[in-house]
């Protein structure tokens, strides 16, 4: 069985993301997309929340599942028994943590976890979730950025953060 993890943050899942989870899928039997729950970073969206996104955003793909996880990318991966794992290369910019990232865990998992890297298609290539929280937080059109439905709950956030 040929098996992957597309690990990261999601806050929220962005076209850009959905595109390289669609790529993804297709390249392997199961792909596993999991939220990393890392407290450090001061999340718009709880990892539920992320997670519920994900899976309304994925129903349609039969090989793809959602899950999250904390800790390490490499004990997660070795739990699941998945010696793949996918990232998103947008710019050259990505491409300096993303072969650091990619060379620890290879490290750590003594040679088990190993990274693949797929090129963001163009049109998505200047879409992050940062901008797609910046424009959304000035009421700015986030429409060509995310889902409609995630569009939605995302001005919903910040509406209810403005009357709190
Ligand atoms: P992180 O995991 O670094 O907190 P994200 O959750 O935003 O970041 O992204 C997870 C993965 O998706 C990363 O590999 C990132 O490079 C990739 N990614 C993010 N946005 C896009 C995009 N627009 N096109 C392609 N890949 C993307």
């Amino acid at each position: 069985m040929n098996a992957a993890i597309y690990p990261g943050s999601f806050d929220p899942m962005t076209l850009g993301h959905l595109d390289i989870i669609k790529r993804a899928s297709k390249m392997f039997d199961e792909l596993t997309v999991s939220v990393l729950d890392n407290k450090a970073k001061n999340a718009l969206f709880s990892v539920e929340e992320r997670v519920s996104i994900l899976r309304e955003a994925t129903r349609n793909l039969p090989n793809v599942t959602v899950d999250s996880f904390n800790g390490l990318l490499i004990d997660y991966a070795r739990q699941k028994n998945v010696h793949i794992s996918v990232r998103g290369l947008r710019a050259i910019t990505d491409f300096e943590y993303e072969l650091q990232t990619a060379q620890t865990n290879r490290m750590l998992s003594g040679g088990e976890l190993d990274t693949v890297f797929l090129t963001t298609s163009l049109e998505y290539a200047y879409l992050s979730s940062s901008s797609v929280k910046e424009i959304a937080a000035f009421n700015g059109d986030i429409s060509q950025c995310v889902p409609d439905f995630v569009a939605r709950l995302v001005y919903d956030k910040f509406s209810k953060m403005r009357t709190e």
